[in-house]
């Protein structure tokens, strides 16, 4: 007897524009594969003004869940059921999530940070500097926060950005935290325990210099970078030569992609499978 086949899978994918420029479909679809899951992955272009309408499509097309990428990230929320906490505190998602009939609004941004960064040190009341306050580092900051880091410095040039960040650390999370105005290279406190880049600064440019006085990164420091095209920025090279832990950005994304699998299809995907599918699409070494 011939067995019925299923000409239907669940669907996922993301809403974005420039969506053409957005790799995670090849990391998603090569879990999905890789665990023999029939699902699809769907990048989709969507303008502002269309978001409402894209929302509610996935909803009557039954999507089981979607990312949200720029520009949708805060302005997806009124279109949500709910909110987790971290994405209600940071007023931003990145990944929803169908739970029963809801559209739950999570942000796997700081999450898939926070896994790289457990792989090397329990980021419980460590001593961290976060170097940027736009939305990677928001993200990170909230997250780590809610992990219960120890203290939290917030370094960025323009004053406004950092001061608001700061506000929801030490006002919603009731963090340790302090805002430094970032002129000239930023001299690391030596009691630091980890350094994150979440700045845009060495993006596509493996010889831009972050403005940091790396004689101040001690051996046994985690120096960590947001940026993952070229995974081995220059941050990353000084730091380990001056016998730091260094993580890379190539670490977060898979990981934010390997939390969104999870949510959406109750499995634990295979990170490495994901990584090698990511930097190849990137191209860029695994
Ligand atoms: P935003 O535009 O929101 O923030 C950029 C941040 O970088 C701001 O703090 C900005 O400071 C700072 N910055 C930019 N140029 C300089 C400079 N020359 N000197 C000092 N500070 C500078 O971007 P995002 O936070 O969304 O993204 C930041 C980076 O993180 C991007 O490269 C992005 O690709 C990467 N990213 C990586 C992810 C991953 O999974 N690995 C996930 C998300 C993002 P100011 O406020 O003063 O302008």
């Amino acid at each position: 007897m011939p067995t019925q086949r299923d000409f239907l899978p669940s669907l996922v994918g993301c809403l974005s524009t420039g969506a053409a420029g957005n790799p995670t479909v090849e990391m998603i679809e090569a879990a999905f594969r890789h665990h023999n899951l029939h699902w699809r992955y769907i990048n989709t272009e969507v303008p502002p003004e269309g978001l409402g309408d894209a929302v509610r499509g996935l909803r009557a097309m039954g999507y089981r869940g979607f990312n949200c990428s720029l520009p949708h990230k805060v302005t997806v929320i009124p279109h949500l059921d709910g909110l987790g906490e971290s994405a209600e505190v940071m007023g931003a998602v990145n990944c929803v999530v169908r739970r029963g009939d809801q559209f739950i609004g999570e942000n796997t941004d700081g999450k898939g940070f926070l896994r790289s960064l457990q792989s090397l040190v329990d980021p419980r009341g460590k001593r961290v500097v976060v170097l940027g306050a736009g939305g990677a580092a928001r993200a990170i900051a909230v997250e780590l926060g809610l992990a219960g880091v120890g203290r939290l410095t917030v370094v960025n040039r323009s004053a406004e950005r950092g001061e608001a960040l700061l506000q929801i650390l030490r006002g919603r999370l009731k963090l340790d935290a302090q805002f430094v105005r970032w002129e000239g290279d930023y001299v690391v406190p030596a009691d630091a325990d980890v350094v994150i880049n979440s700045t845009s600064i060495g993006l596509y440019d493996g010889d831009a210099r972050v403005p940091l006085d790396i004689n101040t990164l001690q051996p046994g420091m985690v120096v960590a970078d947001v940026i993952f095209s070229p995974p081995q920025t220059r941050l990353l090279r000084d730091a380990r030569a001056r016998g730091c832990q260094t993580l890379d950005g190539l670490g977060m994304i898979v990981n934010q992609g390997v939390i969104g699998v999870h949510y959406w299809t109750g499995i634990e995907p295979d990170a490495q499978v994901m990584r090698v599918a990511v930097a190849n699409a990137l191209g860029v070494p695994v």
